[in-house]
């Protein structure tokens, strides 16, 4: 979630072209250098990769850690942006890898297909997102990575690599939660389904004794739902219902749930703030990619004044975990702007958070204060320990690196992958460096 500034300001991956330096999105991190090399063609990509001694490849900036800092050179694959090919019959479409979520989900709704599940905003990389196991919300729905059925990257020497789901089994389940480590990723084929249409209500003041005696049934309640709670007064401040419109599928919406009450107006996460940006509530019917993001996709947000951290924790000790999190309340609302619980199916890719266990995330957006944030996040994973908590890849964690260790149990034969594809390193920076290899 959230991008609580979201104000419609200057294209976002212009914001250093006036002069400012190379940040990311949320700003809170400079990277280290302004060297950047805009690709045009895969033959580009081979080339430039070719040169360098090490870099990284850029997505949408989007990470509020150093993921995808590069002290030496940045390779940005914006402009390879299009459809490269849809096959209605599969159904799956091939994409280039600097495609957006924002630009490509309405070419496929207006060709009668939708993707499964997208995350909280659109404006998000395809090949940057499911690199860190991006993810929206739905008990039955796995993360934004687990739609890909095929990868074409180019490797530190240059080489073309081409992986599938079908063919290639555990390199390609090995490969597609990269982390950027592998490659440069040039393109995607993502699984489709047809096109549907969805309904998105919000409830307000869940009492969180409902939500412990309920859990699985609010949960199950939607296609997608989202809790959001500044964890005070013992509740959850908004749950958001993204519904399906099939018959059988559809929510009906009643004014009371679990003691929660209907909104009779369009709802911001946060309630005091407009909800100008947010999609479309109240049960209007829409279109998947117009109700499954939260934030809509007009609203280009160049950069968001917070910090952003999630942790996975194992589905079946959610209730045990939120309530974990909500004894710290005193020490995390100065600090906090709004919190995100969402529930994420299994999956079988290695580096997935999601990695063989149905999971529920907890989720901070914090006010940007990275000194009180990192004083407060090793308090929460403390408290979360007993569940084993992933954190997400592309948000702010301090858990060590020994322990990411032992919550992945394919790490090892990643690293190996890793060695296999990059054997001069040209991919790895400091964060990958301290957190997966060990040097
Ligand atoms: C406002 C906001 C809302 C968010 N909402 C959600 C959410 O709902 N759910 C969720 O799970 N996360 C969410 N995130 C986190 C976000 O989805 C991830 O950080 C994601 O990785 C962003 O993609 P990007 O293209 O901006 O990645 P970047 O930060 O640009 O890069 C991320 C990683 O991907 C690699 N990479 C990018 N492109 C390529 C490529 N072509 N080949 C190889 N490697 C590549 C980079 O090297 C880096 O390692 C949110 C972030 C923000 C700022």
């Amino acid at each position: 979630m959230s991008a609580i500034s979201a104000t419609p300001l200057v294209p976002s991956l212009f914001a250093w072209a006036t002069g400012d330096k190379l940040k990311n999105w949320a700003g809170n991190i400079d990277y280290s250098t302004d060297n950047l090399h805009s690709a045009s063609s895969p033959e580009d990509v081979r080339a430039f990769i070719k040169q360098q001694r090490t870099l990284k490849v850029l997505g949408t900036r989007h990470c509020f850690n150093k993921i995808a800092d590069s002290s030496d050179y940045f390779l940005s694959l914006k402009s390879m942006d299009q459809v490269i090919a849809l096959d209605p019959r599969a159904p799956s479409v091939i994409v280039a890898a600097g495609i957006t979520y924002g630009k490509l989900s309405p070419y496929l709704h207006e060709k009668g297909f939708a993707l499964h599940n997208l995350a909280s905003l659109p404006h998000i990389s395809v090949a940057g997102a499911c690199s860190t196991a991006t993810h929206g919300s739905g008990e039955k729905n796995a993360n934004l990575s687990t739609a890909v059925s095929a990868l074409q990257f180019v490797t530190g020497d240059g080489e073309i690599v081409n992986l599938s789901r079908e063919k290639d089994d555990e390199m390609f389940r090995g490969a597609v939660v990269g982390l950027g480590a592998l490659g440069a990723i040039t393109t995607l084929t993502l699984d489709l389904q047809p096109t549907f249409l969805m309904r998105q209500y919000v409830y307000e003041n869940l009492p969180l004794r409902q939500l412990q005696d309920h859990f699985d049934a609010i949960e199950s309640s939607g296609y997608s739902v989202s809790l959001f709670t500044d964890w005070q007064k013992q509740r959850i401040n908004e749950l958001w219902i993204k519904s399906r419109t099939e018959s059988g599928r559809a929510f009906d919406a009643k004014p009371e749930f679990f003691g929660a009450k209907l909104a009779s107006r369009n709802l911001h996460p946060i309630a005091e703030l407009s909800a100008e940006n947010c999609t479309e509530q109240m049960g209007v019917p829409g279109p998947w990619y117009e109700r499954l993001p939260h934030f809509r996709m007009g609203f280009t947000p160049s950069a968001g004044k917070e910090l952003q951290s999630e942790y996975f924790v194992p589905r079946q000790h959610a209730v045990e975990a939120i309530l974990a999190i909500e004894r710290l309340r005193d020490q995390i609302s100065p600090h906090l702007l709004i919190s995100e619980i969402r529930a994420i199916a299994a999956d079988n890719l290695w580096l997935s958070p999601c990695y063989k266990q149905p999971s529920v995330t907890i989720h901070f957006t914090w006010k940007q204060d990275w000194p009180a944030v990192r004083a407060l996040l090793p308090i929460i994973e403390r408290e979360l320990a007993p569940f084993n908590p992933r954190p997400h890849w592309g948000k702010l964690f301090t858990i060590s690196p020994a322990q990411l260790k032992t919550s992945y149990e394919k790490l090892p034969e990643f690293l190996q992958l890793a060695k296999k594809l990059d054997p001069q390193g040209k991919f790895r920076n400091a964060f990958l460096n301290s957190n997966l290899f060990g040097s």
